[in-house]
């Protein structure tokens, strides 16, 4: 039943005056959880500055949780003094933006200093509000190292997902800095220390366990994608729509301008292609930059490599795009290519195939688990431009098995990847984590009686 969450009732000391009490009031209506996301703003749109894959999982999942019966709360920074403080997304899911720090965009390489600062307000947030959240799920790892404090401080269940990984990051560097060893400690930390970690791929937990840390406990859930919006398109439709021409071979790029997106060996590559030889390619390029910062300064690069490779006529770059027109450049598109060095799942991927696209991808992290080469994509080894030239005319030479590939893309997607199935299987992790939770705090209290005897608490937990 999804609409009135079941209640687990479990034993617990709960007299306020008791050296036993439990940090958790009963609550009447649903189980109030916290996600946090301290340096990415949910509510925002998704392409806008150092928004991607990090604020669509956050918000996703948050509203498909919440429509499994639980209370989402998510947490983010203000970063506009004009910003509402809350967010009301779904009747049980909305953001709560905490004043940390200047109310203004910070890069995330600069916003350690001001996680302290968030901390105290979400604490200040929960004592306005009277709520205790007993489960608490980080993402990235500076909310990793709030939850770390959160967690110093109370009886809470700590859930993290990285979506990104400083030990793959910094792997090849000589020397580390200062806020690189303390990213590093912080994830190596919040896997010895949460109650589990949420890996979203089986590439992720083999690289969690092998270059951060053998203890912990790990969970592999995958990311989704939202079935009902990326769907297939007939291909001529869609160009139709969206002014491209009809006749012409479109290899599409969506995602960040960040140099470890790739996008110099995919722009190579294309110059490189026979399509390119035959000249009726078109690159689209989609993706946000702001010229005063890290993205913009990539762009400029990338639009540098363009000219050089004499593609500037056939390249497009449409700028961010919405998530409402995305899946009609997916369904125009011969090709997607996601050249990443590593992805931990990339979200890219399942967009394209769920559309029926075809993705040549690095042969990297999470793209080895969601696409399947010869029946998806291809993969090939990253930062190889002849490799990702040679995939990309595979596809775009044979039309028959590029039909072949679409069907098959987009089945496997359907079948899974969606958000609603990835909400069941976070929600039954909660759940399991809670009901243990409060199963030791009930055997903690049978061991040393409370003087006060003990009362029946009820924690609401949604039902399977
Ligand atoms: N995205 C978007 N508009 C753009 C470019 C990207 O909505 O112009 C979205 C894309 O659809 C995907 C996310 O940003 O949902 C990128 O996620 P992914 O996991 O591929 O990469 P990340 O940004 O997490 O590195």
């Amino acid at each position: 039943n999804q609409d009135s969450p079941a209640s687990v009732g479990l034993n617990q000391a709960q007299s306020s005056a008791s050296p036993f009490h439990s940090t958790r009031p009963a609550i009447p209506g649903r189980q109030p959880i916290a996600l946090i996301l301290a340096h990415g703003d949910a509510a925002t749109e998704v392409g806008a500055q150092e928004a991607g894959g990090q604020n669509v999982y956050v918000r996703q999942v948050g509203e498909a949780l919440a429509k499994l019966g639980w209370q989402v709360d998510i947490f983010t920074r203000k970063t506009h003094p004009d910003d509402e403080p809350i967010v009301q997304h779904s009747p049980h899911c909305r953001t709560i933006r905490l004043v940390a720090g200047p109310q203004a965009f910070i890069a995330r390489q600069e916003l350690f200093e001001y996680m302290p600062q968030f901390v105290e307000a979400f604490q200040k947030f929960q004592s306005k509000e009277g709520t205790n959240y007993p489960l608490v799920h980080t993402n990235y790892w500076l909310s990793a190292w709030v939850g770390l404090q959160l967690q110093a401080e109370s009886n809470i269940q700590l859930i993290h997902t990285y979506h990104s990984l400083g030990a793959v990051k910094y792997k090849a560097l000589a020397a580390r800095s200062p806020m690189q060893q303390i990213r590093l400690a912080v994830e190596r930390q919040i896997l010895e220390q949460a109650s589990c970690v949420v890996a979203t791929s089986p590439q992720e937990r083999e690289t969690l366990q092998s270059l951060v840390s053998e203890q912990g406990c790990i969970e592999m859930v995958p990311c989704g994608t939202d079935l009902e919006n990326f769907r297939i398109i007939p291909k001529m439709e869609a160009r139709e729509q969206l002014g491209l021409d009809p006749t012409e071979q479109i290899i599409l790029y969506v995602g960040r301008f960040d140099p470890c997106k790739g996008i110099e060996t995919l722009v190579r590559a294309v110059a490189m292609s026979q399509a390119r030889v035959k000249g009726n390619v078109r690159l689209v390029m989609a993706g946000g930059s702001d010229a005063e910062l890290g993205d913009g300064q990539e762009r400029q690069r990338i639009e540098k490599i363009v000219q050089e490779v004499g593609l500037t006529q056939q390249t497009l770059f449409s700028g961010r795009l919405g998530h409402d027109v995305l899946p009609l450049y997916y369904a125009a598109a011969d090709v997607c290519v996601i050249p990443s060095h590593y992805e931990p799942f990339g979200l890219v991927a399942i967009e394209a195939m769920a559309c029926g696209t075809p993705v040549v991808a690095s042969d990297v992290g999470g793209l080895k688990f969601t696409v399947i080469p010869e029946e998806t994509g291809l993969l090939v080894p990253a930062q190889d431009k002849a490799a990702f030239a040679a995939a990309i005319d595979r596809i775009l030479t044979d039309e028959l098995w590029a039909t072949q590939l679409k069907e098959q893309a987009s089945v496997r997607v359907r079948q899974n990847f969606s958000w609603s199935g990835v909400a069941i299987e976070l929600s039954n992790l909660y759940r399991r984590l809670l009901a243990q939770s409060l199963l030791d705090e009930r055997l903690w209290s049978a061991q040393l009686p409370s003087p006060w005897g003990t009362e029946v608490s009820q924690v609401n937990v949604p039902s399977a």
